[in-house]
């Protein structure tokens, strides 16, 4: 109720919530107290929860933030959705405010509007994930979902003073969530520290049979090893993220954190990923491409916005795209098909998946001398709304140190590392696969 309150009073401000499910959370948080009153249930069972309105929920509506499916109410949950309420017990609050398809930086793309940032509020959250750390930076949900493409999780979570986890790819079932860029999309969570981040990942986790990518290994365990000391942590600084770009008040706040680390008995040294200036430009070709097949789907046929009195099937298809994706979703769709036209396919598509493996291949090489590799989260703080939406080069240059992890598949996560300006300052740690448990280690004894 606490929570629903706070929802009230001050989303309007924010409008970091599509929907809210005040009443099936009521109901859930009964359901919660009958089952902790048995002495059932675990850690979660009761603490409330914002899902990202990606995730498939039945009977309440999932509109990935776009006109398309503004009517759209799934017939079933995400896997993830039944992990953390039916079998957690989390209670879902609601469904948070997002890019439209998870394509943007900053929450301007979304059908319902942007979401402002709580530390100020003439300012961007961030994006995709928007709504999701918006809610969390606010106190209007201890913990949300989110989903990282190429920074979602971990761009917002830098801009409004959370942690945030893109686990390994595989790790957490994207069956019910709904597809951006399928070989780079991951679930994770945004909460206020890593030691929550790690309690609601845990319960996320783990092989699902209906995600053909889902990997069939066991999570282990992400909470107790959290009060481990991080003596003889070995982290790499990549010499190319903190490079021409960066402002020099961020770079201040995460060296002043490498320091803090330091005396923590971390061993610092410096690395190079030689291949990082190609991560953006890589990621803009393959990114759009899966995007353009995945949004194929959205035909005004089978589910979705319809546009009305159509000359033919073909007026159908074509008006009800036009008038149902914003003008980035239908940007990214002409890239994609265009890269993967005939004649272009190997000049662009196969040329990125080419580079894509380089950039693998330069993790591959840190990790065998490190253990983590340590670098800002973002090149400045939050930017004024309104700012970088003429110019979508700009925007997409937000994700110049989170996209690499992506492409790689390895596991990130940003955590605060202090304030420049009254504006949080982000600090990005990337592990090896499989290495959630480290990085959540490391984020909680700096915190
Ligand atoms: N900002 C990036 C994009 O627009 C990444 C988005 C994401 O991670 N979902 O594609």
């Amino acid at each position: 109720q606490q929570y629903l309150q706070r929802i009230e009073a001050l989303d309007p401000q924010l409008n970091s919530y599509i929907s809210v499910t005040a009443e099936q959370a009521l109901a859930q948080a009964d359901a919660a107290d009958t089952r902790l009153a048995r002495g059932e249930g675990g850690p979660l069972t009761g603490i409330p929860l914002a899902q990202k309105d990606i995730f498939c929920t039945q009977g309440v509506k999932t509109s990935c933030g776009s006109k398309m499916l503004d009517n759209f109410v799934a017939p079933y949950d995400a896997t993830i959705v039944g992990k953390l309420h039916a079998d957690a017990g989390m209670v879902m609050l609601g469904k948070c405010n997002m890019d439209e398809f998870a394509m943007g930086s900053s929450n301007e793309t979304s059908w319902y509007g942007p979401v402002k940032n709580p530390w100020d509020t003439t300012r961007v959250p961030g994006g995709s994930s928007g709504g999701s750390v918006a809610a969390v930076a606010a106190g209007l949900a201890p913990a949300a979902t989110a989903t990282d493409t190429g920074g979602s999780i971990r761009q917002p979570a830098a801009l409004t003073n959370l942690t945030g986890i893109k686990p390994t790819y595989g790790r957490v079932s994207r069956y019910g969530m709904i597809a951006f860029a399928s070989s780079l999309d991951q679930a994770g969570v945004v909460a206020r520290s890593a030691e929550d981040a790690a309690y609601v990942l845990q319960a996320m986790s783990g092989f699902d049979p209906l995600d053909s990518t889902s990997i069939d290994r066991p999570v282990g365990d992400l909470v107790t090893g959290l009060g481990q000391s991080i003596k003889g942590l070995r982290i790499g600084l990549p010499r190319e993220y903190f490079a021409e770009g960066l402002a020099d008040a961020v770079r201040s706040r995460v060296m002043d954190a490498v320091k803090v680390l330091e005396a923590q008995g971390a061993v610092i040294s410096e690395i190079s990923l030689p291949n990082s200036p190609l991560s953006v430009p890589t990621y803009y070709v393959v990114a759009p491409a899966e995007a353009s097949s995945n949004l194929a789907r959205y035909d005004g046929v089978r589910y979705g916005h319809r546009a009305a009195d159509a000359k033919n099937l073909e007026d159908l298809y074509k008006r009800s795209r036009a008038e149902g994706f914003g003008p980035e979703v239908q940007r990214r769709i002409m890239v994609g098909t265009y890269v993967l036209s005939h004649g272009y396919y190997d000049a662009y598509y196969l040329k990125a998946q080419k580079v894509r493996k380089l950039i693998y291949d330069d993790f591959r090489r840190a990790f065998e001398s490190v253990d983590l590799v340590l670098g800002p989260t973002t090149t400045d703080v939050a930017f004024a709304l309104g700012a970088k939406t003429d110019d979508p080069v700009s925007m997409y240059l937000n994700d110049i140190y989170t996209i690499a992890a992506n492409l790689a598949g390895i596991p990130a996560l940003s955590l605060s590392c202090g304030f420049v300006d009254g504006l949080p300052v982000g600090l990005q740690l990337m592990g090896n696969y499989f290495d959630e448990a480290r990085l959540l280690n490391a984020a909680h004894q700096y915190q």
